[in-house]
């Protein structure tokens, strides 16, 4: 059925190869049961073209399900000591990371991504996030005040808000899910995880560790299917006190109207058009090394993509050149074929949309470097129906342009010159996003000038994507609310008090 699949199959144990080479069929996760769904959707393996999998066309019954299975093992799970949640979560940990190969496979078939991606980042940070959030829950302190001049003592606590909505995007399907579940659940939430429809497999695939892993009936409920049918039902629940969503900001602002009747907790992450701003004294083989993986690595498909590249005047045919070489060496192809640096699109429809914006910046007058329309990809046979797209580079199009100001997530990048500091700082903010920006100097003083400067949540000078997940993680303006990361994730899913005594 899948001829390519046979290729991962060699390596996999007959029982996994007969899970790989059938179309497979989903079930909702729910109070520590699969439980089938009468109504499902196709998912497609983007690199072929083809269906891969029925995902659940789950509704309000569902969510409701698991609503309320999540609502009855909260008490239990938020009385465990923090200490004993930990427990759970450092074995999930293990055995995500005893199945990687598998879950790697999986990730690659839904996504489009490579394997040699989802082997390396995907599924080990999948893993590392319930192993981090395990070990940052036992680190957290509370606050006391002793205000012995009027005879009391004042402390907070914290508590677990309840029952967490979980909403997750397909470019990073597993990474994304549980950088929610791990600290919802470290924390002592329940939590009721709906992943995107087109990639649900591998959130699918933990559920069948969880009992294994300890995980008490009804912790961690699954529901899959589209976002208007249960993702609406879950956000507009009222007995979901909180959501967490990563997805684009349309989808933001339905849901901040949805959840505004119920006054719910939002952590919100949203879009970009992520600047990179490359002086003339940038060590140049490093940043273009850099820059050709921060503009396309994934397909482009992550959020903290470079999307626009301001370089100072004198630097810019120079940068170009090389940038246009190396881009040229960033292989896209069969996605488990190690030598590919990227796979396929997510989808048809999403690789019309890249186009159409090429389209429109060649029909403003811009020029197209290299990658679509320019080189010809060489595909295998069983790639010929996927949705690929080699690495573009675009000069010429104008800041205020749609294509300069809207995100595109695909592997473009928009290449510009600039010719003072204010002027490159000016532009680069000149968006409505303000997730992440990249600078390029060797000038100490001025790379912290510009940082303080930009308008984004996370700016990397002379790298980028190195982090620590214990430092905040989000956006600004239409990038998001709030922040993720170790204390951050832990003040949003729980609820502080603060008591006084009087002695
Ligand atoms: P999307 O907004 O279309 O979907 C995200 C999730 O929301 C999916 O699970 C979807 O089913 C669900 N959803 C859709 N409509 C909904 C509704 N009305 N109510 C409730 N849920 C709904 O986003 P996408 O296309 O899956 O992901 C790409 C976007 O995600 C890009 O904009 C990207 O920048 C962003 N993203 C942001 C971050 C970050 O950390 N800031 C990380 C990854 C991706």
């Amino acid at each position: 059925l899948y001829s390519h699949v046979r290729m991962h199959a060699e390596q996999a144990t007959m029982a996994q190869a007969a899970e790989l080479l059938t179309p497979l069929v989903l079930q909702n996760y729910i109070g520590g049961e699969f439980v089938p769904c009468s109504r499902h959707i196709d998912s497609y393996d983007p690199s072929a073209g083809e269906v891969y999998c029925h995902v659940p066309d789950s509704g309000q019954d569902e969510v409701e399900l698991a609503v309320n299975a999540a609502k009855e093992a909260f008490p239990l799970w938020a009385s465990r000591s923090p200490a004993d949640r930990a427990r759970v979560l450092y074995k999930l940990a293990d055995l995500i990371e005893a199945h990687l190969e598998e879950f790697a496979q999986a990730e690659s078939r839904d996504q489009g991504k490579t394997v040699k991606f989802a082997r390396t980042v995907d599924i080990p940070r999948a893993a590392y996030n319930f192993r981090f959030f395990a070990s940052s829950i036992l680190h957290h302190t509370t606050e006391c005040s002793q205000m012995a001049h009027v005879g009391c003592v004042s402390y907070t606590v914290r508590c677990p808000v309840g029952v967490a909505g979980l909403i997750s995007p397909w470019n990073l399907p597993l990474y994304l899910l549980t950088w929610k579940i791990a600290p919802a659940i470290a924390a002592g939430n329940t939590v009721v995880a709906k992943p995107s429809e087109m990639t649900s497999v591998t959130a699918w695939m933990m559920c069948k560790l969880l009992k294994e892993a300890d995980v008490p009936p009804g912790v961690v409920n699954v529901v899959f299917g589209t976002g208007p049918r249960a993702g609406d039902a879950l956000v507009s629940h009222p007995e979901v006190p909180l959501i967490s969503f990563t997805g684009s900001t349309a989808t933001a602002r339905l849901i901040t109207e949805r959840s505004a009747p119920y006054c719910k907790k939002l952590s919100l992450e949203l879009g970009g058009k992520n600047p990179a701003i490359v002086f003339k004294d940038a060590d140049l083989e490093e940043c273009v090394a850099t820059t050709v993986r921060s503009s396309f690595s994934n397909q482009g498909e992550i959020c903290l993509c470079t999307s626009r590249v301001f370089v100072e005047r004198s630097l810019y045919p120079e940068f170009l050149r090389k940038f246009v070489a190396a881009a040229r060496l960033w292989k896209t192809g069969c996605p488990s074929d190690l030598s590919s640096s990227n796979g396929a699109l997510i989808s048809k429809e999403h690789l019309e949309k890249v186009r159409s914006y090429i389209k429109l910046a060649l029909s403003e007058g811009a020029v197209v470097h290299c990658g679509e329309g320019v080189d010809q990809l060489t595909l295998p046979q069983h790639n010929k129906n996927g949705y690929f797209m080699a690495a573009t580079v675009i000069t010429g199009a104008a800041d205020e342009s749609r294509c300069m100001q809207e995100e595109i997530f695909g592997p473009v990048a928009f290449v510009t010159p600039f010719d003072s500091e204010e002027e490159a700082v000016r532009r680069a903010n000149g968006v409505r996003y303000g997730l992440s920006a990249v600078v390029w100097s060797r000038d100490v003083g001025r790379v912290h000038r510009v940082a303080q400067q930009l308008q984004a949540g996370l700016v990397w000078t002379n790298c980028w994507l190195v982090r620590d997940l214990n430092l905040p993680f989000g956006g600004m303006k239409s990038s998001g609310v709030g922040r993720e990361g170790g204390r951050d994730s832990y003040h949003f899913f729980t609820e502080v008090k603060t008591i006084t005594v009087k002695h």
